[in-house]
Formats: C-alpha cells, sequence, structure tokens
C-alpha cells in the first residue's frame, strides 16, 4: 500500500486477482488494511497471508474489530489499520489496482511496523533443508520452491501470491 497525497488523504493498493481479497474489494468497494508490528506472530502470516485464495471467513477464529466501514481488521499483531473507500482501479494484468481514499484509521499499540528484513530475521521460521539437492527458487515469504531456471519474471507464489522478487535461488 502506498500513500498518493494527504490532501485528500489518498492510498493506492495492489491486489492480486487470484486473492479472495480482490473480489471482496471489487464487490464491495472497500477494504481495511491492517498495519503489522515486530509484535505478530507467524501463525498470523500463515493465518491470513498462506490462504489467500480461499472463499473462507479467515477472521472467524482470530481476535478482531469490525470498522466503521463494516469490515474486520485485525488487532493481535497490528500496531493499526487504515479504512479505504476505492475510488478508482486500473487494470495490471496478474493485479488490479486501486485507489481508495481514506475513510478511518486507527492507532493500535506503539510497536514498530513489521518489515520484511526484521520478518526474515526474526518472525518466519526456517525454512526446511529438503531442498538441498534441488534447483530452482524457493519463496522467501512461505518457503514454497519452484523446481525450475529461470524462474518467470511474472511468476506468483500459489502460496502465498508474492511475485518473482520475494524468491531467492536455491
Ligand atoms: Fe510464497
Amino acid at each position: 500500500m502506498q500513500q498518493v497525497t494527504t490532501t485528500p488523504n489518498q492510498v493506492t493498493i495492489a491486489v492480486n486477482k487470484n486473492n479472495f481479497t480482490h473480489d471482496m474489494i471489487a464487490k464491495t468497494g472497500a477494504f481495511n488494511a491492517s498495519i503489522l508490528s515486530e509484535k505478530v506472530k507467524f501463525g498470523t502470516f500463515k493465518h491470513f497471508g498462506f490462504q489467500s485464495g480461499r472463499n473462507v471467513d479467515k477472521f472467524a477464529d482470530f481476535p478482531h474489530e469490525t470498522g466503521e466501514n463494516g469490515l474486520p481488521y485485525i488487532t493481535e499483531g497490528a500496531n493499526g489499520y487504515i479504512s479505504g473507500k476505492v475510488i478508482s482501479s486500473v487494470d495490471l494484468g496478474t493485479h488490479t489496482l486501486f485507489l481508495a481514499e481514506v475513510t478511518a484509521g486507527e492507532v493500535l499499540s506503539d510497536a514498530p511496523s513489521v518489515t520484511y528484513d526484521y520478518y526474515h530475521k526474526h518472525i518466519k521460521e526456517a525454512p526446511p533443508k529438503k531442498t538441498e539437492g534441488k534447483k530452482g527458487w524457493v519463496c522467501k515469504i512461505c518457503g514454497y520452491v519452484y523446481e525450475g531456471d529461470p524462474l518467470p519474471a511474472d511468476f506468483i507464489c500459489p502460496v502465498c501470491k508474492h511475485g518473482a522478487s520475494d524468491f531467492e535461488k536455491l
């Protein structure tokens, strides 16, 4: 997610079309983005990020609140959230880029926002070593192995929906 302007307060968010969240945003014209903090547990990544393509209520068994727009946001391992109302969208092939007005937001804790660097060093479990002897690319986010080389530039991880730039050579 990127902030575009502060007056008016607008953001863009690119969402993979294979992600169930994409259909929900397209249908409701609104979303809540939870901002994960360094206190987030790996289980939260697995719970949300790794089953993005599934049409299930991922919030059902997870601590959450409901925003002014009626949509849920997570409260555990998050230091804030923002609500967006979609103004327009651009088809980017594998993804849709949504431009949205920020309609609400709240700071939930002082814990710093998590970066991928911090995630890899402190939160993500070490990838299994069963990849030894295999050739290909591994997803740095979830550990999915693509057995082939080169990795297509437009490759999307089938597990966590991250792109080729989040893969590294085995
Ligand atoms: Fe992945």
